[in-house]
């Protein structure tokens, strides 16, 4: 017996056409068609995904900053991008959310190991796991690095970034910390410097790949940056961390872009090697972003 009755599928179909006839009355909704180049049977599929963009971009208009946002991930707002004639829904950090993340990554840059205080007893494990990796750290010998994972504002990145800071300071180790969706960004913007881009994140004594996760990538993202990155790290033995706020199955699962057998394969490589890499920490505790 088929799963789906034909008249199951037949009733979708007049509903699906229903919900595409009456949003076409939107004139936001159509001229957000047109500049996708969707065609009427394509755009029919994601209707509602397309409704939700819309709102999402609405809701933006009169906001006056993140503690308002009224959308559904907090100081970002799904965007519709075309990429090779397919149609992905991504999170992207609002205007807002930049300035901060901005902000925030500037002062991480300069942070060190004296100005981590102690006070949140939470932290206390990982801040011990740092002061003997860096007492320890040495570039001849392959010290794995930490998957560090938890809830937002817990002090993932602050954390490793002053120990990173402090390994590059007094210890002579070359680091990179790279908000890894922005990194992304700019090296698809900007190809001349890619290659350039490519050969540091893959040789730096040690690297942090900041927020892996917080945004879906494109194939070319996984297989072709983050795939030769790691592999590249691995044969040479070279300290990766990494911080996110999904663990390691989450990340597998949101890696398989496509969810079918190619793709799963090809997450489960990714996170093989970050498994490779690193050992696996959480950090689970109150937020502390401003
Ligand atoms: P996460 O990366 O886990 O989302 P952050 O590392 O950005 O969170 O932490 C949020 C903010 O909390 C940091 O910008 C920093 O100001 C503060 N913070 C976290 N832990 C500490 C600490 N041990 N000492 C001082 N400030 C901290
Ligand atoms: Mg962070």
């Amino acid at each position: 017996m088929p799963l789906v009755s034909e008249m199951e599928l037949k009733s979708n179909k007049t509903s699906l056409e229903n919900s595409y006839k009456e949003a076409c009355g939107d004139k936001d909704f159509v001229s957000l068609v047109k500049s996708l180049e969707l065609d009427s049977k394509s755009a029919m599929k994601m209707t509602s995904k397309l409704q939700e963009t819309l709102e999402e971009k609405s809701h933006c208009k009169n906001c006056k900053g993140t503690f308002m946002c009224k959308n559904s991930y907090n100081g970002h707002v799904l965007i519709p991008t075309k990429k090779e004639n397919r149609i992905y829904f991504t999170y992207m950090p609002c205007k807002y959310e930049q300035q901060i993340l901005e902000k925030t990554r500037q002062n991480e840059r300069k942070v060190r190991m004296k100005d981590i205080d102690t006070k949140d007893k939470k932290q206390l494990s990982v801040i011990k796991w740092m002061d003997s990796f860096y007492e320890e750290y040495d570039l001849t010998k392959n010290s794995k690095g930490l998957y560090l994972h938890g809830s937002f504002g817990s002090g993932k990145t602050y954390l490793l970034s002053a120990l990173l800071n402090e390994l590059e300071f007094n210890k002579n180790v070359s680091i990179e910390i790279v908000y890894f969706p922005e990194v992304l960004r700019s090296i698809k913007e900007d190809f001349d410097t890619f290659g350039y881009k490519m050969q540091r994140f893959m040789h730096v004594d040690i690297l942090l790949l900041d927020d892996i996760g917080a945004e879906k990538v494109t194939e070319w993202g996984r297989d072709e940056v983050l795939g030769t990155i790691l592999q590249t790290r691995m044969e040479q033995n070279k300290t990766t961390f990494f911080t996110s706020n999904l663990t390691i199955k989450e990340l597998e699962n949101n890696l398989a872009l496509a969810n079918n057998s190619v793709d799963k394969v090809k997450a489960r490589r990714i996170i093989e090697r970050i498994k490779q890499l690193t050992m696996d920490m959480e950090l689970i505790s109150e937020n502390r972003r401003d």
